[in-house]
Formats: C-alpha cells, structure tokens, sequence
C-alpha cells in the first residue's frame, strides 16, 4: 500500500519534471533531480529547439549540428559552440542545496 502511494507521487512529481514551476529541494531529492530545470539549447543552422529530459537522454537537432545530454544533472554538448545558442536555465534554489 505505502509502496503503491509512493510510486504515483514519484510519477506525479516526475510529470512535473521541467515544468514552468519551481521543484523544492525536497521535491527535486524524490525524483532524484540535480539542480539544472531546464537543459535546452537551440542549434542556430536549423532552429531546432532540442532539450535533455533526463540523465541520459542524448538528443541531437534535425540537421544533426549540435547534441544535449545530461537532463537535470549537467550540461553536455556537441557540435561547434558557434551553433549552439544556450536556453537552459538552473532552479532557483540552488544556494540552498549546499547549506
Ligand atoms: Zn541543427
């Protein structure tokens, strides 16, 4: 019972996963969240508009020129730096992590 009740908070939470709304800290250690919201990037050859939902969830544009990995835990990138314009963005309460 206890099991069930939390597996669907976990989905709940996991659904809430880079919406516009902050995650709190405690919210983002039950998904086992880092501290990046939003990992996304725009390749500027193509415009395509490409974001890393989760650890390892490797995602390159359409013409192929620039790749995003790393979802909420780092930031990794392909391509040459001159196509890739940065969107991503970090949760707010990130200072608070390290007190
Ligand atoms: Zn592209």
């Amino acid at each position: 019972m206890l099991k069930e009740t939390g597996r669907k908070m976990r989905k709940n939470l996991t659904d809430r996963f880079y919406a516009k709304e902050e995650l709190t800290i405690a919210e983002r250690k039950e998904i086992g969240a880092g501290d990046i919201r939003l990992n996304r990037a725009k390749c500027k050859k193509c415009g395509d508009i490409i974001t890393s939902d989760h650890r390892h969830d490797f995602k390159s544009c359409k013409c192929g020129a620039i790749s995003v990995d790393g979802g909420s835990w780092y930031f990794r990138r392909c391509g040459e730096s001159e196509n890739i314009e940065e969107m991503s963005e970090y949760y707010k309460n990130i200072k608070d992590d390290r007190l």
